[in-house]
Formats: structure tokens, C-alpha cells, sequence
């Protein structure tokens, strides 16, 4: 999901990353003068304290946050909530309440050096259409404040799977089991989201329009994932791994690989060196890239992926499936030996197995 996201920097380990729209986005902004585009950048610092503050007292929980991605109409924090209400709840009301607590702090600035509090529009307006001028204390004080206001209100909105959605489904979830809580929550954050998409086509209101339409698929794939680790539950990664798969030689002509190796069911194919050591995967679709005229005049070497990922068998599979379903390609390992490996598509065929069996 978030591939074409490239890194600007690292804090607290996490790794912070600028979706390829966003950058694209900001080119746009450009265009308006500095004052704005200074102005969308400091929007999207607080967002980024707004996903840090979830990601710390996740971290806090021992939950790994591996990055945060910001996006046009918002950020990302990969976080694997885990199954139990109270650590959602209060991850994720850590993000809406930073927010507040930074309006707070900025609205006590306000008073003290007895700046004037300028409206909402007022900023608004000027820095969008970049005659705002950003040397004024005034405007960059009372910009912060509704910025986080703002952004802390939104949040609070029980859209799942918005931080108030989140808390939403948690709450549920003491009283019902994850996944009819979820169905709950899901159902709930669509009708919002089919609201937020009709007033924003009455406005009209790109940005609302959009995350409209984010939250609508994103609440979506976040029930199927819960269903997905229901059926898995109590499986390991060993268990939903795809097996006795074939291995090629580096040395290998495609040709061959084509007439003698590959076969239907098996997607991948660890590419091994002459003292077995795997350097690299050969995928079906990697394939495409040849010609007929030279099949046989390159070896599997040249078209193999050089990367790829590899994880234990032993671990539980209810716990890595973001991490399953996030990547195209695992390598499965139980104590250094290859077992397999995984794909969302294994994934999901494991899924619908285990759920028909689980009926009977
Ligand atoms: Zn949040």
C-alpha cells in the first residue's frame, strides 16, 4: 500500500516518509508563494506530532512502529494495534488530544504577550491565496491554534477508522467480540464518509471529498484484515506457508527454467548460487520482460529481484499479517532452513481454507 514512499528522515526509529502525491502536492502548493507553502508545511508538522504521539504510546505498549507516511490528506502511522481495547483507546486518543493540548499551550501564548486571536476564514484565507505575511506573530499564533483545533475536532469524529472511529469500535469491543465490532464501526465510518463526500461535492470541497472516499475503502480492508486474523487465529506463519516449492540455479537459462522448473501454483522461485546460498528470487511476472529470441541467451541471474524479506516460521501469524499482507513477497524460514514462502494471495487462500474448515 505504501510503496512510491520515500524517506526524509529517522526519529525515535521510526521512519518518516513523503508519499509520492504529497510531494507532488507540495510542488502545487509552491505555486501560491512561500507564505503558503510554509504555511502547508507547518499543517503537516503538526500532523506528523499528531502520528508521533500515537506512535510513542504505542511504542510505550512495546507495539514497533516501523514508519509514518504523510500523504496529501494526512498521516500514516503503521501501527498494529493489537486486539485489546484499552491499549486502542488509548493510542488513539493520544493523537486528537496532542493536538488540543498544543492549542492550548499556543491559546496561553495568545494571552500572554496579548497578541489579537485572528478568525479561522481570516487565516485561512490568506495563506491559501498567499497574501498572508508570515513575519506576523498574530497570524502564524492564531494559525497553530486553529490548525490543531481543527485537526483534534476532525480526529474525534467517530468515522472508523479515524481516531474517533477507533475509539468507537474499542468501546464496542468491550461488550462484543473484535470482529462484530468492527463490522459496527465500519458500517458506522461509511455513512460518514458518504456524508463527508456529499457535502463535499455541495460545497464544494475537494479535500473532504477525498477522505470521503479514503475512509470508505480504508474501513473496508481494515474488516477484512480482521476477519482474515480470526481465521488464522492460533496458525503460525509455517502454517500458511506455500510449500515444497522448486528452487533454481543462478546459472539456469530462462529457456530452462521455462521448459523444466516452473510450474502452475508456484510464483516464486528462490534463485540459489553453487553452494546453495539463495541471492535472489525469480518471479513469474519477472518474466515478462524477455523475448523469445532470448530464452536461452540469459540466465535466471539476470531477471531475478536481488531483495527480499524473510521471516520465521515459529511466529504467530495473527501477529505479523500486516507485515504478510504488506509485502509481495516473504521468504518462510524455520531455524535457517527455507520452509517456503508467503504472498497476500497465500494469504488470503489460507484464510478462506481455514475459515470453511473453522464452520465445520
Ligand atoms: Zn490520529
Amino acid at each position: 500500500m505504501m510503496k512510491y514512499s520515500y524517506r526524509i528522515f529517522r526519529l525515535f526509529g521510526i521512519s518518516v516518509e513523503l508519499h509520492i502525491t504529497f510531494i507532488f502536492f507540495l510542488l502545487l502548493i509552491s505555486v501560491l508563494g512561500l507564505p503558503s507553502l510554509i504555511f502547508f508545511i507547518s499543517i503537516f508538522l503538526i500532523v506528523l506530532m499528531h502520528e508521533f504521539s500515537h506512535s510513542l504510546v504505542a511504542m510505550g505498549f512495546d507495539i514497533p512502529v516501523p514508519r509514518i507516511v504523510l500523504t496529501p490528506i494526512g498521516g500514516l502511522a503503521s501501527i498494529e494495534v493489537p486486539e485489546d481495547p484499552k491499549k486502542e483507546i488509548v493510542i488513539s486518543i493520544a493523537g486528537p488530544l496532542s493536538n488540543f493540548v498544543l492549542a492550548a499551550i499556543v491559546y496561553a501564548i495568545l494571552v500572554f504577550t496579548k497578541l489579537p486571536l485572528v478568525g479561522y476564514w481570516t487565516v485561512i484565507q490568506n495563506f491559501s491565496t498567499g497574501s498572508a505575511t508570515i513575519a506576523n506573530p498574530a497570524f502564524i499564533l492564531s494559525g497553530m491554534l486553529w490548525v490543531n483545533l481543527m485537526l483534534g475536532l476532525f480526529n474525534t469524529v467517530p468515522g472508523f477508522p479515524m481516531d474517533g472511529g477507533r475509539v468507537f469500535r474499542a468501546m464496542l469491543a468491550l461488550w462484543m467480540d473484535y470482529i462484530h465490532a468492527t463490522k459496527i464501526a465500519v458500517h458506522v465510518g461509511q455513512f460518514i464518509a458518504f456524508m463527508m463526500v456529499m457535502v463535499g461535492l455541495l460545497q464544494p470541497h475537494l479535500w473532504l471529498i477525498l477522505i470521503g472516499v479514503f475512509l470508505y475503502y480504508a474501513g473496508n480492508s481494515e474488516l477484512q484484515i480482521v476477519k482474515i486474523k480470526h481465521s488464522l487465529r492460533g496458525l503460525t506463519v509455517g502454517n500458511i506457508t506455500v510449500r515444497d516449492i522448486r528452487h533454481v540455479n543462478e546459472s539456469t537459462s530462462v529457456g530452462d527454467f521455462i521448459r523444466l522448473i516452473a510450474r502452475p501454483g508456484q510464483d516464486y522461485y528462490p534463485v540459489t548460487e553453487g553452494s546453495g546460498r539463495i541471492i535472489g528470487i525469480l518471479g513469474i511476472e519477472d518474466l515478462r520482460v524477455v523475448s523469445r529470441a532470448d530464452l536461452d541467451k540469459i540466465n535466471v541471474r539476470g531477471i531475478m529481484t536481488r531483495g527480499f524479506n524473510v521471516m520465521d516460521a515459529r511466529l504467530e501469524a495473527e501477529k505479523v499479517i500486516g507485515k504478510i499482507l504488506g509485502s509481495d513477497f516473504l521468504l518462510v524460514v524455520d531455524s535457517d532452513r527455507v520452509v517456503g514462502y508467503t504472498t497476500p494471495e497465500s494469504v488470503f487462500e489460507a484464510a478462506r481454507f481455514h475459515t470453511i474448515k473453522g464452520r465445520l
